[in-house]
């Protein structure tokens, strides 16, 4: 039995794995303190990923486009990659090679892979899944505070709240655990959907707010003017602790309640009502999801979301504050490292000079030779296979024909691609189309450490031995590099050493891991970053000050303004999308795990009855739900409690049923944080199956 923690989400619950003697694996809880015992669905069913009998174990090779897939040795594929990567290299440029990584990755996998993009291919074009997950609350995070650390705080601190509004983020199924934290807390959810978080709100003495998709920005301002009318405001700490608030004030002042229940569809009683109850709270938090974050307007929607918490004197207080809750299982270590198409390791801006020096002393090149910021992650994807784009892409830990936004319009630039090179233990929708599949471990395969939500770095425990013919994406990045001339010390493929490496490479920046040690994370130390060599590491930032240069946190001035698309005629209807219990991300993983998928077997659409009518449809029925730009077959789900304008469906699902067929590459102008969560759809009949 080896104890280690579950390969989902951010909140990263530790669980023993044990040996089930007939070849395949169960999961326990195990103590620690964000899951204090518990797993959710997804946690208790995970063993089932060690023994798949979709497991891939052989390398794949495809010479030719329109031929099949075929087994070769390691050797055979990586040699082609490397000649074919060497060939484009020699023929168009550094820049015709993209590498595009993932959230789920290890600390160590995320850092050797941005070394290995910035110093093996020398190309500008990496960039990673995470961009779609919560780069709008890193880009506010920073604006506000200097530093982006999804919570700033223990998990173990909410249990000091009274109050806890939640923005976007549906705790009770996409992290269970999390609940048992939140329960002496009334609960403000803001959500357009009834969600099973909002349910337990208004169950609980809370309240559920639910605004039309798009408009929580004008909703956050809302929130702000009532508690300014209320005499909510903590007058001093906005003088000690804060600059900016006159301006910010300046938009919010114009968003009385009813001016803003015209915009949002919330009444101004409830608008009160919520600033009243958040504001005269003794302990109190704002938190946001992705509900907040994913829209073209994200990051001004989030930092409207913390100049309310700001105004409230919340953020830095013992027992308050303001946090994001982070998405993907190392979605925060995994925007740390130099995977993020604008950073280098320990956070650090890849344009900033004295972090180019640093990180370059560290890989022993010269900083001139380290590229500069590429394209964001739609964009690259946008870009693959045209004139001025990549021509080849090495994918590691993601799958974009899913999870990415209009992802018919991905699929086909994938398509257009001289060469696709997908790392992965699954074949993924899309490894499908990959022309080299290089069959990696996974979670509990392998030694490595992952950085949960709180900034707290974990220790993963190799738990069962990796099926033969399987390599570590480690040992890929090695082999790669060894092919394409580099020292073989240059990138080791042992995680221990890939950690001490990144120790130094981030010491010194905001995310420095320099005291991050296997003999620390062994002794159960809550390893929080900032964790440098010489000092403690930091469960709790900005008590005494906030991370800008004066030490307090900024107000940003953010106005409200419309979706970048809006329901019309055509497309009378506005479709969001979202995430359930029993299903993960790209679905890739949990869709192969037999109870998971008994339980959420294939898309839905959400609807009110009346709406579903209107499209001559009922519940059970097969519906298309279309947008400008494709569409996706679902099931019709009727709840009275839905909105009469938006239908809502999971993003988890494939092919035809995959929800980003018709979702909005809109992009934010500060974060490229896609616009996931609104776009203008029509409902109608599909055939049956
Ligand atoms: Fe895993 Fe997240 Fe579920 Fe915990 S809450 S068991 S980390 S999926």
């Amino acid at each position: 039995m080896t104890r280690t923690h579950c390969p989902y989400c951010a909140l990263q619950c530790a669980m023993h794995v044990e040996p089930t003697g007939d070849g395949g694996y169960r999961t326990r809880p195990a103590p620690f303190p964000t899951n204090r015992g518990g797993l959710c669905r997804k946690g208790w069913t995970a063993g089932a990923l060690l023994s798949s009998p979709d497991r891939l174990t052989t390398p794949l090779l495809r010479t030719d486009r329109g031929a099949e897939l075929r087994p070769v040795s390691w050797d055979t594929a990586l040699d082609h990659v490397a000649a074919r990567l060497r060939d484009l290299r020699a023929s168009r440029g550094a820049d015709s090679v993209a590498v595009f990584g993932g959230g789920g990755l290890t600390n160590e996998k995320s850092y050797l892979l941005g070394k290995f993009a910035r110093v093996a291919l020398g190309t500008s074009q990496i960039d990673y899944n995470g961009r779609f997950c919560m780069s709008s609350a890193a880009a506010a995070g920073l604006r506000a505070f200097g530093i982006d650390r999804g919570l700033p705080f223990p998990v173990t601190d909410l249990a000091e709240a009274d109050v806890i509004l939640l923005a976007g983020a549906n705790v009770a199924e996409t992290m269970p655990p999390l609940m048992g934290h939140l329960s002496g807390a009334r609960l403000i959810v803001v959500d357009p959907r009834r969600s099973a978080t909002a349910e337990y709100a208004l169950a609980n003495d809370g309240l559920h707010l639910a605004p039309r998709p798009g408009t929580d920005l004008a909703l956050a301002l809302g929130l702000l003017h009532a508690a300014h009318a209320e005499g909510l405001l903590a007058t001093g700490y906005l003088a000690e602790r804060t600059s900016g608030f006159t301006e910010a004030w300046r938009h919010a002042a114009a968003w009385w309640p009813e001016r803003t229940e015209r915009v949002t569809g919330v009444a101004a009683a409830d608008i009160r009502a919520a600033a009243r109850m958040l504001g005269r709270a003794g302990n109190a938090y704002v938190l946001t999801g992705r509900g907040a974050e994913q829209h073209a307007k994200g990051t001004d929607t989030v930092s409207a979301w913390i100049n309310l918490a700001l105004a409230l004197g919340l953020p830095g207080r013992p027992g308050s504050g303001y946090g994001c809750l982070t998405g993907q299982g190392n979605g925060q270590g995994g925007r740390e490292h130099g995977q993020k198409a604008d950073q280098l390791p320990g956070y650090r801006r890849i344009d900033d000079p004295a972090a180019r020096a640093h990180v370059a002393g560290v890989w022993g090149v010269p900083a001139e030779t380290l590229p500069g910021p590429g394209r964001s992650a739609y964009e690259l994807l946008d870009a693959l296979g045209t004139p001025d784009g990549p021509a080849a892409l090495l994918l590691f830990g993601s799958n974009p024909v899913v999870s990415a936004p209009d992802a018919g319009r991905v699929r086909n630039r994938l398509s257009a691609l001289d060469l696709l090179v997908v790392a992965d233990f699954f074949l993924s929708e899309t490894a499908e189309l990959a022309d080299v599949v290089l069959p990696v471990t996974q979670w509990a395969e392998e030694d490595g450490t992952m950085t949960n939500l709180e900034g707290r770095v974990l220790r993963r425990r190799r738990a069962a031995d990796p099926p033969t013919g399987v390599r570590s994406d480690l040992d890929v990045l090695h082999g790669l590099a060894v092919r394409l001339g580099r020292p073989a010390d240059q990138f080791p493929a042992d995680p221990e050493r890939v950690l001490a490496e990144l120790g130094a490479a981030s010491a010194g920046g905001a995310a420095d891991y320099s005291g991050v040690t296997p003999h620390r994370l062994d002794s159960d130390e809550a390893l929080h970053w900032p964790c440098p060599a010489d000092r403690p590491a930091t469960p709790r930032l900005f008590l005494d000050r906030f991370g800008h240069p004066d030490g307090r946190a900024r107000f940003v001035a953010v106005e409200h303004r419309d979706s970048a698309e809006t329901a019309d005629a055509d497309y009378p209807l506005l479709g969001t999308t979202g995430r359930v219990l029993a299903q993960y991300q790209s679905g890739a993983q949990t869709r192969r795990v037999p109870e998971l998928a008994a339980a959420e077997p294939a898309a839905y659409v959400e609807v009110h009855p009346d709406t579903a009518a209107r499209s001559g449809l009922a519940d059970g029925d097969w519906a298309l739900v279309s947008s400008r730009r494709g569409s996706t077959r679902a099931r019709v789900r009727c709840r009275a409690d839905a909105r009469l304008d938006t239908v809502f469906l999971p993003f988890h699902f494939a092919d035809d049923q995959s929800a980003n067929l018709f979702t909005n590459p809109a992009l934010d102008p500060v974060s490229r944080m896609p616009e996931f969560k609104v776009c203008a759809v029509r409902l109608t009949a599909a055939d049956p199956e």
